[in-house]
């Protein structure tokens, strides 16, 4: 029997399958996520820090806001070239996602934006899944983004609605689910999720829950972070999450929404193979790795390619490919090899960051 798709939870529905017993939990959530065509696969995917730092907003977890004295270079947009480089490794490495994330409070129609519809264009045509996090959009930027091949957006909720004021007030939840309706209203699947540790108390967590699983369709990918705290943001001494409350989070978004991809996002570093382990019992089966060993920026540490090939191979799972049941946006042939169109070579390439948890 397949467990059939619903958008009506009570948040007491959800308080009650977050509270259960963990074991009786996870093993819920596992049958859960045992209906999946392949519950052995697990997404890989690859953040690259496409302009960093100088943002003007406020969160207050993040290393890249301008407020806050966190150590973080700047770093202007990307040369093209340097992006598909990365991309290139990555896809060899076996990531299946590349997600490409600007520190801006919402994308501009400027020569920029025409820059990054560029990079989404090419890195698709290399046959890569590509995400991108630029902030807010409006809706004929997500449409123009579609064109471009984008496969998905991220534009993380964060938090519930209550607490998300204490953590940004640089723009509201509102401000927010508008930039969602937006990238529904085209093909670009939807990346939203949340940020463990904000100082939310575990009714937040459910409102999060309530708020995700009450979207119809599903978010087809939904981030679980755990807050790295980044040193100079006000975040930067909030109390350690309990691995058990992350497990929670991730079982229960499983049971929820069973058909999208759990993403175990910021805070994995921190977890040992065996913890890592019990989030893909329980239905987390999508990772960031990283040769520079960090998310979006160095701020938040990330297991490289090497360490999350032997711990899938440990553990028996295999690498989800990129568009697995879907056509590619841009027909693509899926192999295009050789990297940049443009023929200017840059030596350098860009040791991108953290996370940016969009
Ligand atoms: S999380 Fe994103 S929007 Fe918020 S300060 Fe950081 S870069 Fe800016």
């Amino acid at each position: 029997m397949t467990t059939a798709l619903r958008h009506d939870w009570t948040r007491e529905e959800i308080r009650a399958i977050h509270d259960m017993p963990l074991l009786d939990l996870v093993f819920r959530a596992a049958a859960v996520h045992r209906e999946q065509p392949d519950p052995s696969e697990v997404q890989v995917c690859k953040l690259i820090s496409i302009k960093t730092g100088a943002c003007p907003e406020d969160c207050s977890y993040c290393s890249q806001s301008s407020r806050y004295q966190t150590g973080i270079e700047r770093q202007e947009l990307m040369d093209k070239c340097a992006v598909i480089d990365i991309a290139k490794r990555a896809k060899e490495s076996g990531v299946s996602r590349v997600c490409m994330g600007a520190a801006w409070r919402s994308a501009k129609d400027n020569d920029q934006f025409d820059k990054v519809l560029e990079m989404v264009r090419e890195v698709t045509d290399m046959g890569v899944e590509v995400c991108c996090t630029l902030g807010m959009l409006n809706e004929s930027q997500a449409k123009r983004l579609e064109e471009a091949g984008l496969y998905a957006y991220n534009h993380n909720l964060d938090t519930s609605a209550s607490h998300y004021k204490s953590v940004i007030t640089t723009r509201t939840y509102e401000d927010r689910l508008n930039t969602l309706e937006n990238v529904r209203k085209t093909s670009v699947t939807l990346c939203t999720g949340g940020i463990l540790g904000l100082g939310e108390t575990i009714n937040d967590r459910v409102d999060l829950l309530h708020t995700l699983s009450h979207m119809e369709p599903h978010p087809e990918s939904v981030p679980v972070n755990i807050l790295s705290k980044v040193p100079g943001t006000p975040m930067a001494e909030a109390p350690d999450v309990p691995f058990t409350e992350a497990l929670r989070m991730i079982a229960t978004a499983r049971i929820l929404m069973p058909r999208s991809m759990v993403r175990l996002s910021a805070g994995r570093a921190k977890l040992s193979v065996s913890e890592q382990a019990f989030c893909f019992l329980a239905g987390a089966n999508s990772i960031f790795s990283s040769e520079t060993k960090s998310m979006l920026t160095s701020a938040v540490p990330s297991p490289d390619y090497d360490e999350d090939k032997a711990m899938l191979e440990l553990l028996g799972l295999s690498m989800r490919p990129p568009f697995k049941g879907d056509k590619h946006p841009l027909g693509c042939k899926g192999a295009k090899e050789g990297g940049c169109d443009d023929h200017e070579h840059h030596e350098h390439s860009h040791a991108p960051e953290i996370a940016c948890a969009k």
